[in-house]
């Protein structure tokens, strides 16, 4: 479970009228996988990046599971490396001079966690098999396709066992069609784990099949939420309807 309270974020710089995340409330059920969903700059990978510990907020409280990661009041501040939380970004960020199993394995040998070199394995290969690569295990990272370096990816964020995963787009690098399935097997494995996610698009239609819940953000605030297709089906704000397309 993801609990964020009045969270703010503010860049400095001379064009900068608005904060990038405006006093966002929002609660992700353990278990369930929330799109943040809206129009370029509008503040989506801002607060994932909040929520990972990557960027640092102005003011609110972010909480994973019973552990409090920030709060401006009481003075707490949980750095990226201590929250159990797994990222998977837009670019695969697999290294090209490693097969796939040593991608998978670095953040296990490396760090406080230093796993000998048979238990890190075995469990990168756990992970690996996850996500249905277990036979590709020892290709390069360089041999493998756009959508199985994505899988690369996902299974590395998984060996840390994180409470909570946060996708940035993870999709968008892909072709059309390897992006449908790479975006099933995602869910598929979000739902066999039964792990909380936040997943960042800009895609309606990617929203709408992937999510139990779409929150749909514009200038730093979440102006609508709900189950996928019920903001698809019934919006509430002129807005929405014409972000989903579904207006003149
Ligand atoms: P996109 O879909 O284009 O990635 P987004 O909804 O994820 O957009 P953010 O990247 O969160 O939006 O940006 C929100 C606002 O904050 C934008 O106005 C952006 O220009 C600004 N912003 C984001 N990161 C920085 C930064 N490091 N320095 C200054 N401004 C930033």
């Amino acid at each position: 479970m993801i609990e964020i309270r009045g969270l703010i974020k503010r860049f400095e710089g001379k064009a900068v009228t608005r904060n990038a995340v405006d006093g966002i409330d929002l609660t992700v059920p353990e278990g369930q996988l929330v799109t943040l969903l809206g129009p370029s700059g509008c503040g989506k990978t801002t607060t994932l990046r909040l929520i990972a510990g990557l960027e640092r907020p102005d003011a609110g409280e972010i909480r994973i599971g019973d552990k409090v990661v920030y709060s401006s009041d009481d003075h707490v501040y949980v750095g990226v490396h201590q929250r159990p939380i797994g990222v998977v970004f837009q670019s695969y960020a697999v290294w090209p001079h490693m097969t796939a199993v040593q991608n998978v394995m670095f953040p296990l040998r490396s760090g406080q966690k230093k796993l000998p070199v048979p238990e890190a394995r075995r469990k990168a290969m756990e992970a690996l098999d996850l996500v249905g690569l277990a036979d590709l295990a020892d290709r390069p990272a360089p041999a493998l396709s756009g959508g199985q370096q994505q899988r690369v990816s996902l299974a590395r964020a998984l060996t840390r066992e994180p409470e909570v995963l946060l996708l940035d787009e993870p999709l968008s690098n892909l072709d059309k069609g390897l992006r449908d399935r790479v975006r099933d097997e995602i869910r598929a494995v979000q739902q066999r784990l039964g792990i909380t996610t936040v997943f960042v698009t800009h895609d309606q239609d990617e929203a709408l099949a992937v999510s139990d819940e779409v929150i749909l953000m514009e200038f730093g605030r979440i102006v609508e939420r709900g189950p996928a297709q019920q903001v698809y089906a019934r919006p509430r704000s002129e807005f929405t309807a014409r972000f989903m397309g579904i207006s003149n």
